[in-house]
């Protein structure tokens, strides 16, 4: 019986797969057979598919039948490329074995090097190349990445080994040890995994191979690459591909060495060449920043022909993939190996930049480079710099890895950030190397600086990934954790005590910097307007003053689709006669507490109007129960007491009174306006004289009047008749018409079953997913923080429902509205304004669903019109991660 086809090669200038599969053979795994496939110079190997992995996990961690008959055939062709045997005393192939998920997790899988030394074949290296120094080299490195990634020994042990051995011998670099050495290293290394591993070293090279195939399938349940995989929602059912390799060495000498590069600036998206390499040295010495290595113009000072051929490759493969790659080599001894091509990871600043620019050279159409910016990642863009003309004095700089500014304090452990960051507090996390176990602590932290490592290091690509500023090769500064403080020179920085990171210079600032929002111009304004093109959902914005209304303008909102009245009336100047309205005896005495208070609303409606210039404005009614307005403790009653002189007694009976034990679902909504329809009076009064005033100046108005929290038609037609009397005598006394519309949210389920009948009364929905989701799922967002992480871990919940929109639930109800409501009146106008409105995903979701428009916070407006346009352009989720 034939098994599965679960190996695909790549030798000799050809390979059995394809660039498209990266489901299959993994990011890495495609690329290096796409690159072989264009005639690149790839050391041949085989890639074992992420579906293996996916059955190895199946199977209980067991190989899947013929996957190892496979790999041992395919070996058999890499041994015939290369000339050389893996095993063989005399001439001994290397090989490498790689993880490489579908999309790439930088440095969260484990890799192995140098697989196939012992004791005897290094002898055949040795004699192979001449080179016992190099030999030795590479088995120390061996042993110790094998005896890490594969038996489990703490990488740390066997650098303190490789520390001393260098502080006995005075010398800095691992480059100035000698043969002598590195052998020494090779028997203490060993001496160290008899003692700390339960499994023996094995001494076969064969085992070796298995061993590490073995290990890489199981490094994608590592804990960090678990976290990765939350952090950046991606399956945990894809499983890695294990690609093995023939080795190509950079640490033959000094006509060798390794480096990684992009094809573009990934921080800033400049196009031009960028990287980083290091001579005499292995690739894992470039991607762990344990030295800090040299930019990549130098290659063309050390190795011009190298550099020359390596230019041809880079703007090959840019043309051939039309995006910004990121690259891994090796030269062995004066002969370039490519070992990795990927799209690369990017900054948001940079993302938008190679896209546009992309479209100016001709090498992508507009909707293409619509979809290569990430909804999410816009955010970034929204994020406060360091202001470029505060003249702070800087303590220290380091490489600019990614930008953007971090204010917090000090923190010097991964597991700190994380247990602070949960208490919400904001830290900056000071490592002296960057490392991809940090990751969680990455997330945590508002920033990351380090001492050592590059601009390429796995973790500057991972806080690139995440938008998180970070500065790293900050050389100046030492990371003393056992004292609680990093130095630069004679200063001193604590534990604990606020610094300021700018991503976009590397600088250091002691305290808190000055910090101002970016200008959105230039490349975000061209690529915003093709994002417009392409999308048909409305975005409007949730805004309840003139202020947040210009700033909604200014992200491109389209109207507002939610301004919550009652944000007017906790201004201090206003609030107290809000609070003598609740505690009126009888409708005078309210009446005459509102009538103070309109003067405030009209004017806010007005700035409002103006700043909207002719946009929707959806205005809600009074929609929180009035005890939220009233003093909370006994000194605040007497406090109120003394101010609007009325009985602090009356005032704590009031409180008393209003008290609810479910406000939620209690005295709320278009409840209070059936209970005082004085309170609906005024507030149309003050909507439909604000517009009166603004049509008399010749401008354009669209008021909607929306009431909050209907479930029955009766309720809806009782607001509308009072809004509809109010607007009459108003427009008289103005002597002009306004056009407005009245409407209600449909935010509990049985105004979503009864919608047709309410759709009669109203001429448009606002769906309020937030109590809609409440309500549906019986789950009080107050309550939901003291569970609902857990449901999350244990994967009851895939999100949060009241940040991504549940689909299966709510969104049926979303759906069921919207039908029943249309039916019933074809041109209603339908909308949603709960926090859902500016998560991409669920914006995808309403898109489908059919409503006109989204609106959400105005910060979010650029996301949701990107993920408007994502999903008119079809991309689906998948496409996504
Ligand atoms: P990661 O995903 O962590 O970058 P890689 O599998 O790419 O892991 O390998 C780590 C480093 O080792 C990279 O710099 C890579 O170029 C280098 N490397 C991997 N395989 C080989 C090989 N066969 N010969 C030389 N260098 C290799
Ligand atoms: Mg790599
Ligand atoms: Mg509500």
């Amino acid at each position: 019986m034939s098994s599965k086809k679960y190996v695909y090669l790549f030798a000799a200038g050809k390979a059995e797969g394809h660039g498209a599969w990266r489901n299959l053979l993994g990011g890495k795994g495609a690329g290096l057979a796409e690159m072989t496939n264009l005639g690149i110079p790839v050391p041949p190997g085989f890639t074992i598919t992420t579906e293996a992995c996916v059955e190895y996990f199946n199977k209980g961690s067991e190989f899947p039948d013929g996957l190892w008959e496979q790999a041992i055939d395919a070996l058999a062709d890499v041994e015939r490329a290369m000339g050389a045997k893996f095993g063989d005393a005399q001439n001994p192939l290397l090989v490498s074995v790689r993880s490489g998920a579908r999309v790439s997790m930088p440095g969260m899988m484990d890799t192995v090097l140098n697989i196939g030394l012992t004791d005897e074949t290094v002898q055949g290296l040795i004699r192979k190349t001449n080179n016992p120094r190099f030999a030795y080299d590479s088995y120390r490195r061996f042993v110790a990445m094998f005896s890490n990634v594969v038996l489990g020994v703490s990488h740390d042990e066997f650098e303190a080994l490789l520390s001393k051995k260098k502080a006995e011998l005075g010398v800095e670099l691992d480059t100035d040890l000698g043969t002598d050495d590195l052998k020494g290293l090779v028997s203490a290394f060993k001496e160290l995994v008899r003692h700390a591993s339960a499994v023996p070293f094995p001494e076969q090279p064969m085992d070796q191979l298995r061993m590490s195939i073995d290990a890489v399938f199981r490094s994608w349940n590592v804990a960090r690459a678990i976290t990765y995989r939350k952090l950046h929602n991606i399956p945990e059912t894809w499983g890695t591909a294990a690609n093995v390799q023939a080795m190509v060495f950079g640490n033959m000498g000094s006509n060798s060495g390794t480096g990684v590069a992009f094809t573009r600036h990934p921080s800033t998206g400049e196009r031009r060449f960028f990287g980083e390499f290091l001579i005499n040295a292995q690739g894992e010495d470039v991607v762990a920043g344990i030295r800090t290595p040299e930019p990549i113009d130098q290659l063309s000072q050390e190795m011009p022909e190298v550099y020359t051929q390596l230019v041809d490759i880079y703007q090959r493969l840019e043309q051939h993939y039309k995006d910004m790659l990121d690259l891994e080599f090796t030269v062995q001894d004066g002969k370039l190996f490519m070992l990795q091509t990927r799209v690369g990871k990017r900054t948001a600043v940079a993302a938008l930049r190679i896209a546009v620019e992309m479209v100016q050279e001709g090498l992508i159409d507009e909707k293409t480079a619509v979809l290569r910016v990430e909804p999410e990642q816009l955010e970034q863009l929204l994020h406060p710099m360091v202001d470029p003309s505060s003249t702070v004095k800087a303590i220290a700089k380091g490489l600019p890895a990614s930008p953007g500014a971090a204010v917090g304090a000090v923190v010097f452990t991964a597991e700190e950030a994380v247990a602070r960051g949960q208490k919400g507090e904001k830290v900056i996390l000071v490592r002296p190397e960057t490392s991809p176990d940090d990751v969680g602590g990455m997330h945590a932290a508002q920033g990351i600086l380090t001492a050592r490592g590059g601009m390429t290091s796995h973790a500057a690509v991972v806080a690139r990934g995440m938008g998180k500023c970070c500065v790293v090769g900050c050389k100046e500064i030492v990371v003393d954790e056992e004292h609680g403080e990093f130095r630069v020179g004679t200063l001193r920085v604590k534990h604990g005590e606020t610094i300021t990171l700018n991503g976009n210079t590397g600088e250091v600032i002691v305290g808190e910097g000055k910090l101002v929002t970016p200008e959105l111009s230039g490349n975000f304004a061209t690529f915003i307007q093709w994002v417009d093109q392409h999308r048909r959902l409305g975005v409007r914005a949730n805004a309840d003053t003139p202020t947040d209304a210009r700033v909604a303008r200014s992200f491109g909102a389209e109207g507002i689709g939610l301004c919550r009245t009652e944000h007017m009336f906790f201004a201090e100047e206003r609030l107290p006669f809000m609070q003598e309205m609740i505690l009126a005896e009888d409708r005078n005495a309210r009446v005459r507490a509102l009538d103070k208070l309109f003067p405030f609303q009209k004017s806010d409606f007005y700035g409002i109007f103006k700043e909207m210039e002719g946009y929707a404005v959806t205005i809600r009614t009074l929609d929180p129960p009035l005890h939220e307005f009233l003093p909370k403790t006994h000194e605040e009653a007497e406090e109120l007491s003394q101010k609007i002189g009325v009985p602090a007694e009356r005032i704590w009976d009031k409180v008393q009174e209003l008290h609810e034990t479910n406000p939620m679902l209690g005295h709320r909504g278009c409840r209070l306006g059936i209970s005082y329809p004085e309170i609906t009076e005024m507030q149309a009064h003050a909507i439909i004289a604000a517009a009166c005033e603004i049509v008399k100046e010749g401008r354009k108005v669209v008021p909607e009047i929306m009431i909050p929290l209907v479930v029955d038609i009766r309720e809806l037609e009782h607001q509308r008749q009072i809004v509809e009397r109010v607007a009459q005598e108003t427009m008289a006394q103005y002597g002009v018409k306004v056009e407005y519309q009245v409407g209600t949210m449909i935010e509990l389920p049985r105004a979503v079953l009864l919608a047709d009948e309410i759709a009669r009364q109203a001429e448009f929905f606002s769906f309020g997913t937030n109590d809609l989701t409440q309500t549906v799922l019986g789950l009080s967002r107050d309550d939901a923080g003291k569970f609902l992480p857990s449901y999350i871990e244990q994967g009851l919940l895939k999100d949060d429902p009241f940040v991504v929109l549940d689909q299966p639930g709510v969104g049926q109800l979303v759906e069921i509205g919207v039908k029943k409501g249309r039916a019933a009146r074809p041109s209603l106008k339908i909308g949603i304004c709960g926090e859902h409105g500016g998560e991409p995903q669920s914006v995808g979701f309403f898109h489908r669903a059919g409503l006109d428009y989204v609106s959400c916070s105005p910060y979010r407006v650029p996301i949701a019109r990107l993920a408007a346009a994502h999903v008119a352009l079809g991309k689906s989720l998948s496409d996504t991660v």
